[in-house]
């Protein structure tokens, strides 16, 4: 988790967390044969799931506002439907895709949720506070298949997807744990799991966030966070036009195959081509991720290999210090090879800027997420 800033030495907030006791109580129901996750549908499928009922028309409508305005977490809560119509509701459908079991928040005000889903899976979303805006990082899988070296996630091998209700839910969840004047102001795919390897589940929720009925965001509000899957990435630019972050992290793929195995699939000469096509709105820039690892791709030499890899792309770098983890094998640079690095990309006339990790105190950094309620710790990883 990063906050866009340039970075200005070591973390200000390196102190202890403090636990927050959790608040809920295990509240939720099974989810029985006939009953549908209200929260999957986009508006236009509430509307025929509605319309199927013999329901007016304008109930989904009604049905959504509850669902993304207020927040409602009980069918009881929504005054403004007929009795018999919640009563179908609470028989029919299942309103909470996931409870909240635990938060914790860093010195520095970032707060990791830790929600249970029905199955008794964990994932994790992580608010990062920076007035006037609050940051909200989400999860789309449990776990990742794609096995990255240098993060936790990968580490944990893949569990399931997420269902657009358990994506959707995050945001209401953490919502409604808000203070009423403090709003949730953007969307970032950077929690577990790689969202464009669960491209539909992630598209429809990215759907109810941009619905002006629903979660009501803006598509500059959101970014989705890819290692770059060609194919969804092709659709994803056709589809929706939301803010895109390729994970990079090397400009050669001698070392990004080692450290991104998902290269040997997708190598760099095809992954930059699809970035070239990509249909970028206009003023908008791709941001290439960079977690700068100490020895594998923080020399001069490779900043310099980076700029010309961007050449001719509407590009802007974050380069990210590696949040260290026990066990990874891998050490972030210093902060004086990390100044040179950046120096080579600015001095090319590419915008770099060093992010600082927030929430190093909870283990809230992308790609540390629920590690240890769903696994073991994960086993050491060798360094490439
Ligand atoms: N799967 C997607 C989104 C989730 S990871 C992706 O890989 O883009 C979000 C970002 O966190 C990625 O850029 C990822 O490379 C980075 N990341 C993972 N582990 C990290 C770590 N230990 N330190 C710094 N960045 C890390
Ligand atoms: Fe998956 Fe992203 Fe981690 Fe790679 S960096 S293992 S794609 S979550």
């Amino acid at each position: 988790m990063y906050k866009s800033i340039r970075h200005t030495g070591e973390s200000r907030y390196p102190g202890p967390f403090f636990w927050i006791p959790a608040f809920a109580g295990m509240t939720m129901r099974w989810l029985s044969m006939n009953q549908v996750r209200i929260k999957n549908f986009t508006l236009p499928q509430l509307e025929a799931w509605v319309e199927n009922l013999a329901e007016r028309p304008f109930r989904a409508r009604q049905l959504f506002r509850q669902l993304y305005v207020r927040h409602v977490t009980s069918w009881d809560e929504c005054s403004d439907l007929s009795k018999s119509f919640r009563n179908r509701l609470e028989s029919g459908t299942l309103l909470n895709a996931l409870e909240l079991a635990d938060k914790r928040q860093d010195a520095d005000g970032t707060t990791k949720y830790l929600f249970v889903l029905q199955d008794g899976l964990h994932i994790e979303a992580v608010l990062i506070p920076d007035p006037p805006r609050h940051t909200l990082c989400l999860s789309s899988q449990v776990g990742c298949a794609l096995g990255c070296r240098f993060c936790r996630t990968g580490a944990l091998g893949f569990q399931r997807h997420l269902q657009t209700a358990e994506i959707v839910d995050q945001v209401c969840r953490v919502q409604s744990d808000l203070a009423p004047e403090v709003r949730i102001s953007n969307l970032v795919f950077m929690g577990m799991g790689e969202p464009l390897a669960n491209y539909d589940a992630v598209t429809q929720a990215i759907a109810i966030m941009l619905d002006a009925n629903g979660l009501a965001f803006s598509h500059r509000r959101i970014t989705l966070s890819t290692v770059g899957l060609i194919p969804q990435l092709r659709r994803l630019g056709a589809e929706l036009p939301v803010n895109l972050a390729i994970s990079l992290h090397a400009a050669e793929d001698r070392i990004r195959d080692q450290l991104m195995p998902i290269n040997r699939t997708y190598p760099l000469r095809e992954l930059m081509e699809a970035c070239r096509n990509y249909l970028l709105p206009a003023r908008k820039r791709i941001t290439f991720e960079y977690v700068l690892l100490e020895g594998v791709n923080d020399r001069v030499s490779q900043a310099h290999k980076l700029v010309k890899l961007l050449h001719g792309i509407r590009a802007k770098v974050n380069l990210i210090p590696f949040n260290e983890y026990p066990n990874s094998g891998y050490r972030k640079p210093s902060e004086e090879q990390m100044l040179a690095f950046q120096e080579v990309l600015t001095s090319a006339h590419l915008t770099a800027t060093i992010r600082r990790s927030r929430g190093s105190g909870i283990n809230a950094a992308c790609g540390q997420l629920a590690a240890q309620r769903n696994h073991k710790t994960p086993a050491p990883v060798k360094r490439v």
